[in-house]
C-alpha cells in the first residue's frame, strides 16, 4: 500500500483563543508522523470556518502562510458544527486517502492520532476515538450523555457511546456517507449506518484548552432531540401507545361513572371531569407536537437546500498549485 494522503479537518466557530495552539499541535504531530514514514508528505490540516465573528479567519490566512501543513475553509456564513465538518469532509476527500476529524478545543486527545493511522493500516475504514474517561466534562453533562446512549440504544438507533466527531474515515467510507444528503445532519448516527470493518480507539478527553464550549444546554438539548427525531420513529410510536392506553383507562373510568350514576348515586364529579379535560388535552397537545416535529424535518427535508456554502477555498487552490510543481 502506498503512504496515504491525511487530511485533518478541524471545524472552528470563533476559537480565536485556542486556534494558534491548535494549528501548532497539529503541524508538529502531523510533521512527526510523516517523518515516521506512516503518511504521505502531502498530508494536511483544515481548518474550516464556520461564519465566525471573532479573528478566527485572520488566524487561519496567517497560518495558510506561515505553516506547510495548514489550509483553510471560509463558509459563508455560520451553519453549524455538524455542517461546518461536511463541508470539511467533502472538500478534504477530493484529494486525501483518509480523513480525521476533530474539535478545535483540543478537549479530543491528538496523540492518539497516529493509532488511528495504524488502525488504517490493518485496514479498518473507520477508527472511532471513544473517550475513556470524561472526567473533565460536568456531572451534569456526563449523566445527560449516559442517559441519551442509554436512550437511543434503546429506541434502536447504533451509536458508539462516548464517541463525538473524532474519527478516522477512509476515502470509500467518506463516499458512501456522501450519498446520505439529508438537510438534518447527525454523524454520529449516520457513520455507524454507512458499515464497513471499523474500531474503536481509546483516550481521556481534556478540558477545553480555551474559550467556551459553544454547546450550551440549550443546544444540547436540541441536538439530542434531533438526533432521536432523525434517526427513529419510535416516539411517534409512543405517543400512539400513551393516547391508547388513556383512551382505555378513560372507558373503565366511564363504565365506573355510568354505574353509580345508574345506581343513583350522583357523581359529584367536577374535579374528576376538570382533571381529565386536562390530561387528554395535554396528551393532544404532545401528540400534535411530536407529529409536528416530523412534519417540520420533511420539511426541511424536501426543500433540499444546501448544507454549506463556501465563501474562500485556500485547499483545492494551493493544492492545485503544488501539483503543478
Ligand atoms: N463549532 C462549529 N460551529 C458551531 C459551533 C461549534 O464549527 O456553530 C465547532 C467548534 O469550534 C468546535 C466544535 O465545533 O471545534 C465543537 O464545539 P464545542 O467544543 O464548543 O462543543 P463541546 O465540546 O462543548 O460539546
Ligand atoms: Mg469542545
Amino acid at each position: 500500500m502506498n503512504k496515504p494522503v491525511l487530511t485533518i479537518v478541524v471545524p472552528c466557530f470563533n476559537e480565536e483563543d485556542v486556534l494558534l495552539e491548535t494549528s501548532s499541535q497539529l503541524s508538529n504531530l502531523l510533521k512527526n508522523i510523516i517523518d515516521d514514514a506512516l503518511i504521505s508528505k502531502e498530508s494536511n490540516i483544515i481548518f474550516v470556518d464556520d461564519g465566525s465573528k471573532d479573528r478566527t479567519w485572520d488566524i487561519i490566512e496567517t497560518e495558510c502562510e506561515k505553516s506547510p501543513f495548514v489550509k483553510g475553509l471560509k463558509l459563508a456564513k455560520n451553519v453549524g458544527h455538524q455542517n461546518a465538518l461536511i463541508a470539511g469532509l467533502e472538500t478534504a476527500a477530493k484529494q486525501s486517502d483518509c480523513v480525521i476529524s476533530i474539535d478545535a478545543d483540543l478537549q479530543d486527545d491528538i496523540n492518539v492520532i497516529p493509532s488511528f493511522i495504524e488502525k488504517y493500516w490493518e485496514g479498518f475504514d473507520i477508527v472511532y476515538g471513544v473517550r475513556g474517561s470524561r472526567e473533565t466534562d460536568t456531572v451534569f453533562k456526563r449523566t445527560t450523555a449516559l442517559g441519551f446512549y442509554r436512550f437511543m440504544g434503546k429506541i434502536g438507533i447504533k451509536l458508539v457511546p462516548n464517541h463525538a466527531d473524532f474519527r478516522l474515515m477512509s476515502k470509500r467510507a467518506l463516499e458512501e456517507l456522501f450519498k446520505y444528503q439529508e438537510t438534518n445532519l447527525f454523524l454520529r448516527g449516520l457513520v455507524p449506518l454507512v458499515g464497513f470493518k471499523s474500531t474503536n480507539v481509546y483516550y481521556d478527553r481534556k478540558e477545553r484548552f480555551a474559550g467556551e464550549s459553544k454547546y450550551p444546554l440549550k443546544k444540547m438539548l436540541a441536538f439530542a432531540f434531533d438526533g432521536i427525531t432523525s434517526f427513529s420513529v419510535a416516539p411517534i410510536r409512543l405517543v400512539t401507545l400513551i393516547g391508547f392506553l388513556s383512551m382505555v383507562f378513560s372507558l373503565i373510568a366511564g363504565g365506573y361513572a355510568l354505574t353509580q350514576e345508574l345506581l343513583g348515586h350522583t357523581a359529584s364529579g367536577w374535579t374528576s371531569m376538570i382533571i381529565s379535560i386536562w390530561f387528554v388535552g395535554g396528551l393532544q397537545l404532545m401528540g400534535i407536537g411530536i407529529i409536528g416535529e416530523y412534519i417540520g424535518k420533511i420539511y426541511q427535508e424536501v426543500k433540499r437546500r444546501p448544507r454549506y456554502s463556501i465563501e474562500k477555498d485556500l485547499y483545492s487552490v494551493l493544492s492545485k498549485e503544488q501539483l503543478q510543481k
